[in-house]
């Protein structure tokens, strides 16, 4: 990771802290909210540390695998798994599947990320690629990008009627949770990514057009930065400064400050 530049206070999560993280204040009754409207099973999904190398040592071959979780009874089951894998990164699954695995539709999501701005300090994407900086961040991003899902939230809104904001840890997810939006064809969600791009907003075409189906799961925790991927509204968005904002700071960070 030393190659790695984070806003202050952000820093990746040991094995202990992801273990504490987990067993005391993982919002497993936000996790239910966030998904109670889904129909069909969700598929969840973890990544143990394929980007900050920290993984249990019996999971060193796999530390950098999308292990699907899909034999589970209840939320508690999952906590289980994730205690088990003490993963960096938690994601569900955006597909709707039928009880035979076929896809019957898709979730909409739009990925902003702070890396694909640029900064006045550390330039473009390409030049951060260049210095094998790509996934770093600074603050001054981290303002633009939340600016950028501000503008896009309320262009989206004149689109769509159920859209829902979550801190990612890194940047923001835009969800779209109306019904016929489901059922969008790739080509279609395609298009509404190239359309948004030609608006100028620099989103992860990747993940809009579904290529990636997977999304980081809401009250879980981001091991790279050591924050909780945290649902707002667009109220308190414009606010929200994920430095200091006491609602994503998972609390062993905040009995031991680095
Ligand atoms: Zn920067």
């Amino acid at each position: 990771m030393s190659n790695y530049y984070l806003p202050k206070g952000m820093r990746p999560s040991t094995l202990e802290e992801r273990r504490i993280f987990y067993t005391e204040e993982f919002n497993i009754n936000g996790v239910r909210e966030w998904l109670k409207d889904w129909s069909g099973k969700v598929v969840y999904a973890v990544i143990i540390g394929r980007h900050t190398g920290i993984y249990p040592p019996e999971y060193a071959e796999d530390k950098s695998t999308t292990i699907l979780i899909e034999n589970y009874r209840d939320l508690e089951d999952v906590r289980q798994w994730i205690l088990e894998f003490l993963p960096e990164s938690v994601y569900y699954d955006r597909n709707i599947y039928d009880e035979h695995g076929n896809i019957l539709g898709q979730e909409l999501a739009i990925d902003l990320d702070p890396e694909n701005l640029t900064c006045p300090i550390h330039g473009s994407l390409e030049d951060k690629m260049r210095r094998h900086q790509g996934l770093s961040f600074c603050e001054i991003e981290l303002n633009m990008v939340k600016d950028e899902t501000i503008r896009l939230y309320d262009e989206l809104s004149s689109m769509f009627s159920n859209i829902k904001i979550v801190y990612s840890g890194r940047g923001f997810h835009i969800h779209v949770f109306d019904k016929d939006v489901f059922g969008w064809s790739k080509e279609k969600r395609l298009k509404f990514a190239k359309e948004m791009k030609k608006k100028g907003f620099k989103i992860d075409e990747w993940v809009t057009s579904g290529s990636m189906r997977l999304i980081r799961l809401p009250h879980s925790l981001h091991g790279m930065v050591s924050r909780i991927v945290t649902p707002l509204d667009r109220r308190s968005l414009e606010k929200f400064n994920p430095i200091e904002d006491e609602i994503c700071i998972p609390r062993f960070l905040k009995r031991s400050p680095t």
